[in-house]
C-alpha cells in the first residue's frame, strides 16, 4: 500500500512552514521526475504522489480541511485540484513554463445573463425616469435557500475530489508526463453532491420566479443605450451568485421631434402669409410650449435656436439645444376667394401666373 499520510509523501513535520513545504517538494519532484528516471515506473507513481500531495498542503485552506478530516478521508483517492498556482510551478520548473489548461476551483458558477428590453418616451431620455419591470428567471429557491438539498439535509462533500471540484490528471506524452486540472466528474465541479434533492427545485438551488424590480434610467439614454445591472440576472445553480441583467432601451418615435446626439429638432409649419407679414407661434419643447416670433420676409428653411431645450448630456447636467425649422406652406388647394385675392396680389406685383384655373393640359404645359 502506497502512503496516504501526505505530509509522509512529502517528507515533512505535520506543523512544517510553507517555505518548507516548497523545499522538500521541489526537491522530491526532481529526484523522482520521469525525465530523470527514464522507464522507472516506481519513480513515476511517486512524482504523481509527491504532485499530488503538494496540490493539497500548499493550499492554506485545504490543509486546514486536510489537517482536520485526517488522511483517511479520499477513499477515491488523493484529494487534489485546487490551486492552479502549484500545478504550473510543476511545469515551469520541467518544462519552462510550457502552458497547462489549469483551471481555478470551480465550486457554485454566477448565473448567466439575461437580457430584457424597455420602451421609453423620449422624455424619459431627455430627463431619465423610473421604470419598473417584471422578469421571471431563475431565482434562488425558496424552499431550500439555494443549496438543492432537501430542509434538513446537508449537501454531502464529493468523496472524488474532496470538495475542490477539480481532480488533477496525470498522463503521458512525448514530453513526459503531461499534468492537467480538469472539473471533476462526479461532482460536475460543485464540490460536493446533494443526497436527498430539494423537492421545489429538484436539487437546482433556483426555480422561476416573476418578479419586478424599478429602475433609474439615467438621462441622457438613446436608442440601443443598455442598461448593465448585476446581480439581477439569472441565479447561479446551487446558490450560485446571480448574473447580469442587461436592459435594452429602446426610445420611442416622438412624432413632434428629431433627436440628433442631444440636440432635438423640429419642424414649424407656417403660412405664405405668416412668412410674409410675420407672427408669433407657438411651438413645442419637450415639457412645454413656446412662444416665437417669426419675422415678416422669413423664408422656408429658416433656423431658430432654442438653447438648453434639448436632451440632458448623459452623466452631466448640460442640455442640448432645440432647433426650430420654418417650413413655409403653400397651400394646396384654394377656394374661389382666396385664389381671387392671390391673383390679385400677382397682378400688383407684376408676377406671371396662368391665367385661369389650369386643368391637367395646362398644368403639363407650364411645367416646360
Ligand atoms: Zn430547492
Ligand atoms: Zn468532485
Amino acid at each position: 500500500m502506497a502512503e496516504t499520510d501526505l505530509y509522509v509523501i512529502l517528507e515533512v513535520e505535520h506543523n512544517c512552514s510553507e517555505d518548507e513545504l516548497k523545499k522538500s517538494y521541489r526537491r522530491l519532484a526532481r529526484q523522482y521526475h520521469p525525465d530523470n528516471n527514464p522507464g522507472n515506473a516506481e519513480a513515476e507513481a511517486r512524482f504523481k504522489e509527491i504532485s499530488q500531495a503538494y496540490e493539497v498542503l500548499s493550499d492554506p485552506e485545504r490543509r486546514a480541511s486536510y489537517d482536520r478530516f485526517g488522511s483517511d478521508v479520499g477513499a477515491g483517492g488523493f484529494p487534489f485540484g485546487g490551486g492552479a498556482g502549484s500545478v504550473q510551478d510543476i511545469f515551469d520548473m520541467f518544462f519552462g513554463g510550457m502552458g497547462v489548461n489549469s483551471q481555478q476551483r470551480r465550486g457554485p458558477q454566477p448565473g448567466p445573463d439575461a437580457e430584457v428590453s424597455l420602451e421609453i418616451t423620449l422624455d424619459d431620455a431627455a430627463f431619465g425616469a423610473q421604470h419598473e419591470i417584471t422578469v421571471t428567471l431563475p431565482q434562488k429557491c425558496p424552499d431550500c435557500a439555494g443549496n438543492g438539498c432537501e430542509p434538513g439535509t446537508q449537501p454531502e462533500r464529493c468523496s472524488e475530489c474532496m470538495g475542490a471540484g477539480v481532480v488533477q490528471r496525470v498522463r503521458n506524452s512525448i514530453l513526459g508526463q503531461m499534468m492537467s486540472t480538469v472539473v471533476c466528474n462526479r461532482c460536475s465541479g460543485m464540490g460536493s453532491r446533494i443526497t436527498s434533492p430539494c423537492a421545489t427545485c429538484r436539487g437546482e438551488g433556483r426555480t422561476n420566479q416573476t418578479s419586478t424590480m424599478t429602475i433609474q434610467v439615467p438621462a441622457g439614454v438613446e436608442e440601443g443605450s443598455t442598461m448593465r445591472l448585476a446581480d439581477r440576472g439569472p441565479a447561479g445553480p446551487r446558490g450560485g451568485p446571480n448574473g447580469r441583467l442587461f436592459v435594452h432601451l429602446r426610445v420611442a418615435d416622438d412624432e413632434r421631434f428629431e433627436r440628433n446626439g442631444n440636440d432635438l429638432h423640429h419642424e414649424a409649419v407656417i403660412t405664405f402669409a405668416q412668412a410674409a407679414l410675420g407672427a408669433t407661434i407657438t411651438v413645442p419643447t419637450l415639457r412645454e410650449t413656446l412662444d416665437i416670433e417669426i419675422e415678416p420676409g422669413t423664408q422656408n428653411g429658416t433656423v431658430h435656436r432654442i438653447r438648453h431645450e434639448g436632451i440632458t448630456q448623459l452623466h452631466g447636467r448640460n442640455r442640448g439645444d432645440l432647433y426650430i425649422h420654418v417650413a413655409v406652406a403653400v397651400p394646396a388647394e384654394l377656394d374661389e376667394e382666396s385664389e381671387a385675392l392671390i391673383r390679385k396680389l400677382a397682378e400688383h406685383r407684376g408676377e406671371r401666373v396662368n391665367a385661369q384655373h389650369s386643368g391637367l393640359f395646362g398644368r403639363r404645359k407650364a411645367k416646360k
